[in-house]
């Protein structure tokens, strides 16, 4: 743990990179509102911010249940807020530019309103070169904390308010469990269940490892609690989280944990089950047999692949082959024959050669995608890849995403094809951003669905006539 003069608790990302081989700490106890914190957010309000993944939503859903429980309102204007939270992504260079540039923005509002709070939390936070950066030249910030200490929330903004000094406080350790954390759900009928925190693959290219810690798995029985009270109060979808969901239970000695606990959660009679996100390289084939088994596990799939290039896996580090890989989709499919994939694929990793690239291209067109999220290969410092040689011009590697995303729509657009004219079971989220007249919502292939239909339907599993195919969507109709 590094300190400055200023007694900030800085992030060190050698020691971020240690794992131990004792299992993490769950503690039950660890949060517990102090009086002073009480009372802190009477008359106050709060703003939020979440980039990044769905591990991110849940902390932010967390965050919000503490300044809740102090007394703070939510609003969704961040110039009304009294404590404005910036909960961030690390995953990609141009989103931490765009939060950087958000809250350099507010340094106008910041000096009108010195009483204000900024924070940055989340994943940037865990980085040394950012904190750096932020301590340097975005003097607006008041507080910065990481993802290992959020259940201080509280304590640091009591820090802040009476000293009126920055507080800095990133530890770098491998992480623990902390049990009894309040929550603000951001959607009543899918709740998001952490069920493990942290990585131990260290993909070259990839800074989770050394910003979320080791992988430590929840208890069992607490997460199915958790679930049950989703249910009671009226969830019909769980949405199991883990950076690698497949490694569940390994720390806690348990053989096979992520499948026990698949079964364990259909049994409680949820109507729907989803989970993020899956390694290819620890999957088994129980689970493929659990998600066979009961109906209330979703038959669609993440499953990351990254590259179709053997060379360039073995130099993420993936730990597995094109061909393991099209071999566990071909075994998926072959049991549950109408499962969908989605999938995560980086191109311009460095030194990928075009024949490299073309073979990602042969994969997609042999696992045929409904879905991918692709991206031009982001240098994350501190990264073993961020310090391999790569003298590919950023020309050519946004050409190949091009090139690659086109590919993904013909495959997309041709797989929802199949669905016109066929009623399939829609969770409604509600109406749909882009237009209010319609629903929006995911059929059980985790298709989005915008449909009209009477009044009421929020939160209610739907019948939905298709009646337009679109790459990424479809339209319809509630029956
Ligand atoms: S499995 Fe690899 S890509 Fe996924 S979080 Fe872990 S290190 Fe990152």
């Amino acid at each position: 743990m590094k300190r400055k003069e200023e007694n900030y608790i800085l992030p060190d990302q050698k020691q971020a990179a240690r794992r131990s081989k004792t299992a993490a700490d769950i503690q039950d106890d660890m949060f517990r509102l102090s009086d002073s914190a009480a009372r802190l957010g009477q008359g106050k309000k709060y703003y939020i911010r979440t980039y990044g993944c769905q591990a991110n939503v849940r902390d932010g859903e967390t965050m919000a249940g503490m300044l809740e429980l102090m007394g703070y309102i939510r609003t969704e204007v961040p110039e009304e807020g009294d404590v404005l939270i910036f909960n961030t992504c690390a995953v990609r260079q141009a989103a931490e530019e765009r939060v950087l540039g958000e809250i350099g923005s507010l340094k106008p509002w910041k000096k009108e309103h010195p009483d204000r709070v900024i924070v940055l939390c989340g994943c940037m936070a865990q980085e040394e070169a950012i904190v750096r950066r932020v301590l340097d030249s975005y003097r607006q910030v008041d507080l910065i904390f990481g993802t290992h200490n959020i259940f201080r929330l509280p304590d640091l903004l009591y820090q802040v308010s009476r000293s009126h000094e920055r507080v800095v406080e990133v530890l770098s350790e491998e992480g623990r469990v902390v049990e009894n954390l309040p929550v603000r759900r951001s959607s009543t009928c899918k709740g998001y269940v952490n069920i493990m925190y942290g990585c131990n693959k260290f993909c070259t290219y990839c800074i989770v490892p050394y910003t979320r810690g080791k992988e430590r798995s929840r208890r069992q029985e607490d997460i199915i609690d958790e679930v049950r009270q989703l249910k009671a109060s009226g969830a019909k979808e769980v949405v199991l989280l883990g950076q690698n969901v497949n490694a569940y239970g390994k720390d806690l000695g348990l053989e096979d944990g992520f499948t026990g606990l698949l079964k364990a959660t259909a049994e409680t009679g949820i109507d729907r089950i989803r989970f993020y996100t899956s390694h290819p390289r620890d999957y088994s084939v129980t689970t493929i047999d659990a998600m066979k088994e009961y109906p209330n596990i979703m038959p669609s799939l993440h499953l990351p692949v990254q590259s179709g290039s053997d060379e360039v896996l073995r130099r993420m580090n993936r730990g597995y082959t094109s061909d393991s890989f099209k071999k566990l989709v071909d075994e998926m499919k072959a049991r549950i024959p109408d499962i969908t994939f989605t999938t995560d694929l980086i191109v311009g990793f460095p030194q990928e050669t075009d024949e490299q690239f073309q073979e990602t291209l042969d994969l997609v067109d042999y696992c045929r995608f409904d879905m991918a999220y692709s991206f031009v290969y982001s240098p994350r410092e501190g990264t073993p890849a961020a310090r391999m040689e790569d003298s590919i011009p950023l020309s050519v590697k946004k050409e190949r995403l091009q090139i690659l995303n086109e590919r993904l729509a013909e495959h997309a657009s041709r797989n929802n094809s199949a669905y016109l004219h066929r009623r399939l079971q829609v969770l409604c989220e509600g109406r749909s951003k882009k237009n209010e007249n319609v629903y929006s919502g995911y059929s059980e292939h985790n298709k989005l669905v915008n449909f009209t239909g009477p009044e009421g339907l929020e939160g209610q599993i739907v019948e939905v006539e298709i009646t337009a195919c679109h790459s990424f969507s479809l339209d319809g109709k509630a029956v």
